[in-house]
């Protein structure tokens, strides 16, 4: 192996501690940060990801306010929930776990959500924020990335960054993350073909796929700093990624190891939203 190993757990828990500190300042001044996670019906795999924020908050001295609803719960319902916590000033950040029950529209519902509170980044409006080059809450999962990727120390300016997957989530908000870091950026999706072709040239490589060994060291080129996004299971049902770790360590310099790499900077970054959120409230109060 010839590739460093990007420590996402190590860089997320720093952060974690330095967003603590801003959190317990906040808190001095009576602007304590607040985040309402709201989980409807009782998927297991989203009850998991709900708790773990949770904890995350509690851990930074973030205030949580759970709300668990029932899997039938009225679209009309939430939107009122998601109303009354749009005016609440002691909530800065409101996230409502995806995916959905199927009779709620999850468009609709993310739309309801306050600019100024939406620290998931999925609305229209935090997107547009991104495309324009404004400031706004930028999705956590590709803001992750970013920081991990910085780790490295890597000059983005004028390298080629290839982003494979290009979901509302994940892929296209990092191409623009990258592209405004001064990356040339390309997009590889499922239409893409020889997608070697395209990774062979890139200096950075984000895989945010779904679907294992997407890929191998035959893919990379040496020197390059590899983000692997995926969360699969491989034959023996353990978790893995998009990339095939062993072969791509071989060429690559830095890439991130599936657990433990990109996965904890999105909690990470959910938790810097939602402080930022407060401090600009206690901004606009004239208190920061
Ligand atoms: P998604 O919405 O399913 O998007 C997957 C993307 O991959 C699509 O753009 C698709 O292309 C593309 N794709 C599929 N097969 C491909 C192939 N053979 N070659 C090239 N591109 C291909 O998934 P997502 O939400 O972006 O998530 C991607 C992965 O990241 C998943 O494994 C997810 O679990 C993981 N994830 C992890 C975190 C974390 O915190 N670690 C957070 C979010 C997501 P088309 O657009 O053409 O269909």
């Amino acid at each position: 192996m010839t590739a460093s190993r990007i420590d996402g757990t190590g860089i997320a828990r720093q952060l974690r501690a330095e967003l603590a500190g801003r959190a317990a300042h906040l808190a001095s001044l009576g602007h304590r940060p607040g985040l309402a996670v709201i989980l409807v019906g009782d998927d297991p795999a989203s009850a998991v990801y709900v708790r773990n924020k949770v904890k995350a908050c509690e851990e930074a001295g973030i205030r949580s306010l759970l709300e668990t609803c029932p899997a039938d719960l009225p679209e009309s319902e939430l939107l009122a929930r998601i109303a009354a916590l749009n005016a609440d000033p002691t909530i800065h950040g409101i996230l409502v776990q995806m995916p959905l029950p199927k009779h709620i529209a999850a468009a609709k519902v993310i739309e309801a959500i306050s600019a100024a509170k939406d620290v998931d980044g999925y609305s229209v409006e935090s997107a547009g924020r991104l495309v324009a080059g404004l400031p706004g809450f930028r999705p956590c999962t590709p803001w992750g990335c970013m920081k991990l990727i910085e780790s490295t120390g890597i000059d983005l300016r004028g390298k080629h960054a290839v982003v494979i997957g290009r979901s509302n989530t994940v892929g296209k908000p990092m191409a623009l993350m990258l592209l405004q870091a001064d990356a040339t950026v390309t997009i590889c999706h499922s239409r893409t073909p020889d997608l070697g072709a395209h990774t062979r040239t890139a200096d950075v490589v984000v895989a945010a796929v779904g679907r294992r060994d997407t890929l191998t060291g035959d893919m990379v080129k040496p020197g390059a700093v590899v983000i692997d996004v995926g969360m699969n299971r491989n034959d023996a049902g353990k978790l893995c990624g998009d990339v095939d770790f062993a072969s791509v360590a071989e060429v690559a310099s830095a890439v991130t190891p599936v657990p433990g790499g990109v996965g904890p900077m999105t909690i990470a970054m959910l938790l810097a939203n939602t402080v930022e959120s407060a401090e600009r409230a206690a901004s606009v109060a004239g208190h920061l």
